[in-house]
């Protein structure tokens, strides 16, 4: 497989590169994103599946088929067997209506997928180089904890997190800063954006890139997208029998790249009818199917804050993908907006239902799911991704059920932690002095 960049218009997005190139450097020079030169075709392999098929099984077998001319069959097979240490789950909520959830990993949402997978794959590389590398991440939360969970204890790399202090929520920052080892965490005094400003202008510091192998491990770095395709590929085999006529896929979405790895999964020979984009009210997205017109804008405060994008990056992927016509993608993404408020009631309503917690972003696609259900004339069935566990929004869940969630025991082992950072003020300089002291 290789990649070319999403502004292919530009000097830089002519030139293929590698996927192990794409997964060090994360981003093309010329700002756009990495998507694949060209779609491989895995349905013979899909074909080939069966019910029986575990996680880890499928996952090694299309890996090897989309990079296998980068890896041998063992590096595969090593790389998805110490990643996928968690497996995807369906759970069935409504007659036609499923859940896929995604929060078995060790941070209980299914970033961990991504992370898992990007940290296994760089570590094989690396072996094979044998030469370290400094992976840099700013972080508001959720995305910081899968990464630093993920590298933790990788041979040859070093990881840096920088998280703004004062402004993660308690629990994500307990799973932050209890990691240790070869994970290193700078409590920045200042805000996110502080955070973001500083890994970017350290990426393109000379001093530092003579000295470092800097690499980032960003939600838009293709090697994180790859193996969320895998699970949409082993859904589309569990829930194919006894379901009828065809099944859509709803995903609860901020950034795009989740919904993004299910239209590649698609292209690469996945059956789906469709799929539906469900967002709170940052509808960016919704709105550009409605009117065709794409205006980011500044994002809004809701219950599901992990969606609380106004610029949604993987975007630029789709519009690859369908070509840059509204009306193609219209055809196979429906959009479907969700309030706050519409959010609580439907996890009052799943629980009063059927004893079910779900998490404020599940909520989001359930509600979005049943709608679309009743707007359509759809006869098929929904397979909605479950994104977090109700768990790790306990205040929000609580409040509108009436019942606590049980915290999964990955997160109450981070509770009884010590939290170890390293306070540092947000200039480039004192970020540059201390990676130079450190690893250079
Ligand atoms: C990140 C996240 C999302 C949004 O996923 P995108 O890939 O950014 O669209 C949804 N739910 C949860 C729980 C998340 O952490």
């Amino acid at each position: 497989m290789k990649f070319i960049s999403t502004r292919v218009g530009s000097a830089t997005g002519k030139k293929p590169v590698t996927f192990r190139q794409a997964v060090f450097t994360g981003l093309p020079a010329d700002g756009g994103l990495y998507v694949p030169a060209e779609q491989p075709d895995l349905s013979a392999r899909i074909a080939g599946f069966s019910e029986q098929t575990s996680f880890q099984e499928l996952a090694a077998d299309v890996v090897e088929e989309l990079i296998g001319d980068e890896l041998s069959p063992e590096e595969v097979q090593r790389v998805c067997r110490r990643a996928f240490t968690f497996e995807p789950a369906l759970r069935p909520l409504e007659e036609k209506l499923t859940l896929l959830e995604l929060f078995h990993g060790p941070t209980c949402a299914f970033k961990d997928f991504g992370a898992a997978f990007l940290a296994s794959v760089m570590e094989e590389f690396l072996r094979q180089e044998s030469r370290r590398a400094v992976i840099l991440v700013a972080t508001s939360g959720d995305t910081g904890s899968a990464v630093a969970r993920a590298f933790h204890g990788k041979a040859n790399i070093e990881v840096v997190i920088l998280y703004p202090s004062g402004r993660v929520s308690a629990l994500q920052e307990q799973q932050l800063t209890t990691v240790g080892g070869n994970v290193t965490v700078l409590e920045i005094q200042g805000s996110f954006d502080d955070c973001q400003r500083l890994v970017k202008q350290a990426f393109v510091d000379s001093g530092l890139r003579r000295s470092l192998s800097l690499s980032s491990a960003n939600s838009i770095n293709f090697g994180r997208l790859l193996p969320q395709a895998l699970y949409y590929i082993y859904s589309s085999l569990r829930l194919a029998p006894g379901t009828g006529n065809g099944r859509m896929i709803c995903v609860p979405s901020g950034n795009f790249g989740n919904l993004t790895a299910g239209v590649y999964a698609w292209l690469w020979g996945m059956r789906v009818d469709g799929f539906i984009a469900a967002t709170n009210i940052n509808d960016v997205v919704p709105e550009y199917l409605i009117t065709g017109e794409f205006r980011p804008r500044r994002s809004l405060k809701t219950i599901s804050n992990a969606m609380d994008v106004g610029y949604p990056s993987n975007f630029e992927r789709l519009v690859v993908v369908f070509q840059g016509s509204a009306k193609k993608m219209r055809k196979w993404i429906k959009g479907v907006v969700i309030t706050d408020q519409e959010t609580r009631d439907t996890m009052r309503r799943v629980y009063r239902d059927s004893g079910i917690l779900i998490d404020p972003h599940t909520a989001v696609g359930v509600l979005a799911s049943r709608r679309h259900l009743e707007d359509s004339r759809y006869s098929g069935h929904i397979l909605c991704l479950a994104t977090a566990h109700p768990g790790k929004f306990v205040d929000i869940v609580e409040q509108a059920t009436g019942a606590a969630p049980e915290l999964p025991p990955a997160l109450t082992e981070a509770l009884s932690k010590k939290k170890i950072t390293i306070p540092l003020n947000p200039t480039l300089d004192l970020l540059r002095k201390f990676l130079l002291d450190r690893y250079a």
